[in-house]
């Protein structure tokens, strides 16, 4: 099992300090009950194809409401539950519920992909390819209806390349996606190697377009990589139509963020859907 690195090592020395904290005891109390009780939530966030305007699909993002602190973000309580049993019950959860919804919508006619974040040891789990090939048996759905999102720092290592999980999955026809690149150390023919259909380019980079030249050939030596390999990128954090632009110059492919949407519950991300597809419809 891979421990989430933090990006500095003050970080990572003030993770271990706190390991056994009150405080994180206390929230990872909670997060038990929360399981249970029904306080955590999906949200979804639309991807934009950057040329036709297209969705291509959308991303499952947990949300928890805690009773008392309001809003915990994924961030806080993600690299926690990844260090107890509960992520594997979390994870459970949200591919239960994506499941659940994207059968609502493909079967209304709404046929875009939903993307589902898994963290290391789920990925590695042995059972995951069966709790999808079952889910998606069961509510009819293609292998293709759902993707998984897994970070650069996990799937670059050797046991994920080897993993007999990995190997199911593909075989299964469910794609993976590459999340955050550029925040890594990925060699390129690492890269070449992983069974992976698409590069989402980490928005800490996006979000820097337009602003120096460095980030700009950064990111444009990205899109051009992740074509050379016959892989799709997606850019995410997309907040302003100014790096939407340079990134449909760039030739990225996809993007994702604020710009477009926000992440929504089900309901408003339906009638987003509903709008944007009839749209398309109409012109097409
Ligand atoms: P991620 O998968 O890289 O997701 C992208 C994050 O960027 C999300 O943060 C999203 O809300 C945020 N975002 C979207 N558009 C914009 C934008 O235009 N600007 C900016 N600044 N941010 C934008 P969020 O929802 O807080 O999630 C953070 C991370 O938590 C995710 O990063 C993912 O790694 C993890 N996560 C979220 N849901 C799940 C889950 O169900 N399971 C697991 N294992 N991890 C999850
Ligand atoms: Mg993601
Ligand atoms: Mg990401
Ligand atoms: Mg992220």
């Amino acid at each position: 099992y891979f421990a989430k690195e933090g990006r500095s090592g003050v970080e990572v020395y003030l993770a271990e300090k706190d390991r056994n904290s009150p405080e994180r005891l206390n929230l990872l109390g909670d997060l038990r009950r929360a399981v249970g009780d029904g306080e955590l939530q999906l949200h979804y966030q639309p991807k934009v194809n950057l040329s036709s305007g297209r969705v291509e699909g959308v991303e499952a993002l947990l949300r928890w409401w805690h009773r008392e602190r309001g809003p915990v973000p994924p961030d806080d309580f993600i690299p926690l539950a990844e260090q107890s049993y509960l992520m594997r019950q979390i994870t459970q959860y949200v591919i239960d519920a994506a499941l659940e919804q994207v059968a609502a919508w493909w079967h209304s006619g709404l046929r875009v992909p939903v993307a589902v974040n898994v963290s290391a040891r789920d990925l590695l789990d042995p059972t995951l390819p069966e709790l999808l090939e079952a889910g998606l048996a069961r509510l009819d759905l293609p292998p293709v209806a759902i993707r998984l999102e897994v970070t650069e720092r996990i799937l670059m290592t050797d046991q994920a390349y080897t993993a007999d999980s990995v190997h199911a999955l593909v075989e299964l026809g469910v794609p993976l996606a590459l999340d955050d690149f550029g925040t890594g150390y990925s060699s390129l023919v690492r890269l070449q190697r992983l069974p992976v259909c698409e590069v989402k380019i980490d928005g800490s980079f996006v979000q820097r377009l337009g602003k120096t030249a460095d980030d700009e050939r950064i990111v444009r030596s990205i899109v051009d990589l992740v074509r050379s390999l016959g892989l799709r990128s997606v850019a995410e954090g997309v907040e302003s139509d100014e790096v939407a632009g340079y990134l449909r110059e760039m030739g990225c492919d996809a993007g994702q963020g604020w710009w477009f949407a926000e992440p929504m519950p089900a309901g408003e991300m339906t009638t987003w859907l509903r709008a944007r597809v009839d749209g398309h419809e109409t012109t097409a």
